[in-house]
């Protein structure tokens, strides 16, 4: 009897328990549920509005009274550095390193790698190193670590590292052959400054053995066979370009050139040029051989060779180069008062060709008058096209 009565009285207890619990958690959820989208749903259309500051002062008050929150506040670190406030960012990313909300090691981990880039975009490079090398053997990050790594060898020109780095990181969808063979040109061409000509053809060797079609090996072994006197060598070398890849033959024009003079071999030069011009009509080649052939043949072999570019590939730089000839080799007085005129639609089309010929980088289209072997806005490795011709 009277266990019956404690059972009736208990168990309604029990379910008003129950439902006062569910009652108390609920209303957290749904408190939980009403703020918490709406700030983050104000924070994602201040960014869509361009007001990352906003955002980011949205989001901060969030995960102050959100501490537990520790992706959004991962993501805030990154809102930081996005808007160049590395400082914040090294704040936050370091603070929440000893949050007592991050229980897991690879969440730790995902903080160091962000922290990591703080210090990076910081300038704070041996900071960021040391991070890095912590993570390698992460099973989540190990990847990502080594590719910042060899982003941080090189802005710090540690080509030795930066290879082991990229061996690394090869795989069979990306072998990283042509950044190797560009860090040993890099240090191929430390050694030619230090003089070690020896060290500096090894380094070449190096270059060619992983990408055999690295033009820039060629062009630096060239190089030093001309610095040696080894002109015939240094010729053998350079006219390897075309095979590797054509578009750099203007590169090694003039240096071809030279070496051929020193041989007193010009006419054989000029015609091995007015050949790859002949074939790779949108070459960059015409002042070299307009002053070259002017200057070594006679200005009817130049006119006939501007006339014919002219035909193939017609750009104002070649039609500037026709005015020029026959400015200066036309009598004055025959050419009735035309001088003036004449100079100054030379001149504007010289201008017009200036504006045109860039290198372009054909990854992120940044354009310079300087030819650079990695893109300064991209960090691209042979993404910058060598010829700078009008198209
Ligand atoms: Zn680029």
């Amino acid at each position: 009897m009277n266990t019956t009565v404690l059972f009736l009285l208990v168990t309604p207890l029990f379910f008003a328990f129950g439902w006062i619990a569910g009652r108390i958690d609920m209303k957290t959820v749904i408190k939980q549920a009403k703020s918490l989208p709406q700030r983050i749903f104000d924070s994602i259309d201040s960014l869509i509005d361009n007001k990352s500051g906003i955002a980011s002062q949205n989001i901060q008050d969030l995960v102050d009274q959100e501490p537990q929150l520790t992706e959004l506040q991962v993501s805030l670190g990154k809102l930081y550095r996005s808007r160049g406030e590395n400082d914040l960012a090294i704040k936050l990313h370091t603070k929440l390193l000893n949050s007592q909300y991050i229980f897991s090691g690879e969440t730790k981990d995902l903080v160091r790698l962000e922290l990591a880039k703080d210090f990076q975009r910081a300038g704070l490079i041996d900071r960021a190193e040391n991070l890095l090398l912590r993570l390698v053997n992460s099973e989540l990050y190990s990847h990502k670590a080594e590719e910042l790594l060899l982003d941080i060898y090189q802005q710090d020109k540690n080509w030795t590292d930066a290879i082991e780095t990229a061996k690394r990181l090869a795989t069979s969808d990306y072998s990283y052959h042509t950044e190797v063979a560009q860090f040993n040109c890099e240090l191929a061409q430390e050694s030619m400054i230090k003089s070690d000509n020896t060290l500096a053809k090894d380094y070449i060797k190096h270059a060619l053995e992983i990408n055999r079609k690295c033009v820039r090996a060629n062009i630096l072994l060239g190089d030093i066979y001309f610095s040696e006197e080894k002109y015939q060598d240094a010729i053998n070398t350079w006219q390897l370009v075309e095979k590797q890849n054509y578009l750099y033959l203007p590169m090694v024009a003039y240096k071809m050139f030279d070496a051929y003079l020193r041989l007193d071999k010009v006419k054989e030069c000029l015609t091995l040029i007015k050949g790859y011009a002949a074939l790779y009509t949108n070459l960059n080649l015409s002042e070299f051989l307009y002053q070259k052939l002017v200057q070594y043949e006679n200005p009817k072999t130049a006119l006939e060779y501007l006339r014919l570019s002219m035909q193939h590939y017609p750009s104002s730089k070649v039609a500037a180069l026709i005015i020029d000839l026959h400015l200066n080799n036309i009598p004055p007085e025959l050419l009735n008062g035309a001088k003036p005129d004449s100079e100054i639609i030379k001149n504007l089309l010289l201008k017009y060709n200036d504006k045109l010929s860039n290198h372009r980088c054909g990854r992120c289209n940044f354009k310079a008058k300087t030819f650079f072997w990695q893109c300064p806005a991209c960090y691209e490795w042979e993404s910058i096209n060598p010829n700078n011709s009008e198209s």
